[in-house]
């Protein structure tokens, strides 16, 4: 069984059975300083340099996108949202969820973000963008200097779900003045679902001390930034998933570090695409994160070919969701996979793709 999905992804040897190697109590010094060590590490990773500005939530993504919005929004707030896909929609349900006033940029999905879609947009009273620079729905990474640009030009806070992204493609939030980054563990840190974190600017701690409380008193953020200071939190945490962050960051200083990793991650993108596109898959053009690919057909059902690999092969790959679902599907490099099984994974997808297409051409000729 091989998993080329974006999350959760095929694990590393070392964060595996992590409890079986001993674990303590939540509530020791001892757990609280191993969170504080793994946070602060995440921090430089993620280039915030803002102390104790980490927190981490038992939720899956999604979760955190919500209690950002319930957190850090107010109806006197005016958000826009750039909408290219599943995740960009999922942004603006929730602002509508809450009742916050905001407009959205709305891409096709082949439809590449570009500095004039930000025009009728300008010194019109937003303050806040949500973006998921990753769109995992298309794999397009949207511009960050093109968004931090119209940010800081027009005085507004930026809010980024890098849930897809980080540890796959550069990220800085002091260099592009980012004020709120989500992530979850079971993407480009390859550990277990359950877990998301968010890392925050200065101003924009300020501004959720300053908002009237949020609607939720479980995820309530001023209890969870408290409680972090010394690497606690509120309610029981994830603990098997924060053990398993602490033994992936350790491997990931051990094998040369961040840049370095998501230079591994980058080199496998780099050889799928060039191995796909000589063997006659299409790649659409847009610009790309490095986590995933995806591979266009219009001669063939997408989705038939990920239900082979996955029936005959026990290979998955990511269908494409919604009207997308025929003409796309997404392969992840992301994870604990190696050249030979994407090697593996072409060969099968070419047999597969030339059988399909000798099928359609019977169905052409009758
Ligand atoms: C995976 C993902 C999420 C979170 O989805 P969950 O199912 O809640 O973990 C959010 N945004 C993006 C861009 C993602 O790729």
């Amino acid at each position: 069984m091989k998993h080329f999905i974006v999350g959760p992804v095929e694990m590393y040897e070392c964060t595996k059975n992590v409890l079986g190697k001993g674990y303590t109590y939540f509530r020791t010094e001892e757990y609280g300083n191993l969170v504080k060590n793994c946070l602060e590490k995440l921090s430089e990773y993620l280039g915030n340099s803002t102390p104790n500005s980490l927190i981490y939530l038992a939720s899956s993504g999604t979760g955190a996108m919500e209690a950002v919005i319930d957190n850090c929004m107010t109806k006197s707030d005016k958000a826009l949202v750039i909408k290219g896909g599943t995740f960009g929609k999922r942004f603006c349900e929730l602002l509508n969820y809450y009742d916050i006033p905001f407009e959205s940029i709305d891409l096709e999905w082949n439809e590449t973000l570009t500095k004039e879609h930000f025009n009728k947009f300008e010194n019109k009273g937003f303050n806040t963008l949500f973006v998921n620079i990753d769109e995992t729905q298309t794999g397009q990474l949207y511009d960050i200097n093109i968004i931090s640009d119209f940010c800081k030009r027009n005085n507004m806070y930026l809010v980024v779900d890098a849930i897809s992204s980080f540890l796959a493609d550069e990220y800085d939030m002091d260099k592009y003045g980012i004020d709120a980054t989500i992530i979850s563990s079971q993407k480009g840190l390859c550990i277990s679902a359950g877990m998301a974190l968010i890392s925050f600017s200065k101003r924009f701690l300020n501004k959720i001390y300053s908002n009237p409380l949020p609607r939720t008193k479980y995820f309530n953020f001023r209890d969870y930034l408290k409680e972090i200071e010394r690497g606690q939190t509120p309610y029981t945490p994830p603990v098997t998933t924060m053990y398993e962050l602490d033994a992936i960051l350790n491997y990931i200083e051990q094998s040369g570090g961040k840049n370095k990793w998501i230079k591994n991650v980058a080199d496998k993108c780099m050889y799928f695409r060039e191995r796909a596109t000589s063997l006659g898959f299409k790649i659409p053009q847009y610009p790309k994160s490095n986590t995933l690919t995806p591979v266009y057909f219009d001669d063939v059902d997408a989705s038939e070919i990920v239900k082979i690999l996955r029936d005959k092969y026990e290979i998955y790959v990511n269908p494409c969701g919604g009207n997308l679902a025929n003409r796309l599907l997404r392969v992840s490099h992301i994870g604990n996979t190696t050249i030979e099984d994407i090697d593996d994974l072409l060969e099968k997808m070419s047999k597969i793709y030339t059988e399909l297409k000798s099928r359609e051409l019977i169905y052409d000729r009758k």
